[in-house]
């Protein structure tokens, strides 16, 4: 008889609109720069880019709702708006016209940065983990399956902090299209059913303060409502 030499952790999950059933999370994929004039406020030339990924551990997702915790490290959290996919299959090599086959359904969530410390590590060469994957770095809300709603190919994705519109954009402006960013990701990974893809942000993003009302959504997919909480 084997067993675990600790309690094992428990399943990252995610809730699902309308369930009291929850989505097993496997791993969290995130595009940099998906949006071109997001690319633009970052520095970049959108034109000659192919798509990039980094990561955040599977239970650094938490409720898009309610009070989030302020992260320590940092006196520049940034956020960042976007559309969220999940998969329920996976695999390598998926052309893009079966891509959209893996989808399970979709979400509203935050790319939340820690920008001072990606400043950093940009400078120097490091990598982008305590930046991007920090505890509770991607609120997300309810996942919307797909029985319920269609792929949202176009639409406003909005975030606003404190009544203040922030970020702006339509889904039509993604550089990489959520079937060509399945594509590509699968080239350097093989997908699994419960992974999660964010896929970029458009401009606008900025620092959020304790004490902040977040309101953000995706129009035909969801809204959520936060607040910032202390440092
Ligand atoms: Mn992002």
């Amino acid at each position: 008889m084997t067993g675990f030499v600790i309690t094992p952790p428990t399943a990252a999950s995610l809730a699902i609109s309308g369930s009291d059933q929850v989505f097993p999370l496997r791993r969290v994929f995130c595009v940099g720069r998906n949006y071109a004039a997001h690319a633009r406020e970052m520095g970049a030339d959108p034109d000659r880019e192919p798509p990039f990924f980094f990561t955040k551990p599977a239970d650094a997702v938490v409720p898009a709702s309610g009070t989030l915790p302020y992260p320590p490290a940092t006196r520049e959290l940034h956020h960042e708006v976007e559309l969220v996919v999940a998969l329920k299959e996976g695999g390598a090599d998926i052309a893009p016209e079966r891509a959209l086959d893996l989808v399970w359904g979709y979400a509203v969530g935050l790319d939340l940065t820690r920008r001072d410390l990606q400043a950093i590590a940009k400078k120097d060469g490091r990598p982008w983990d305590m930046a991007k994957g920090f505890d509770a770095s991607a609120p997300c809300g309810p996942l919307q399956p797909l029985s319920c709603t269609d792929h949202p190919r176009e639409g406003r994705i909005w975030l606003e902090v404190n009544g203040e519109l922030k970020q702006e954009g339509n889904l039509n402006e993604m550089i990489w299209p959520v079937a060509d960013v399945i594509s590509h990701l699968s080239r350097f990974v093989t997908l699994a059913p419960g992974d999660l893809i964010f896929t970029g942000t458009p401009s606008g993003v900025g620092a959020l303060n304790p004490g902040d009302l977040v309101r953000g959504g995706v129009d035909g997919v969801d809204t959520f409502e936060l607040i910032v909480g202390g440092r």
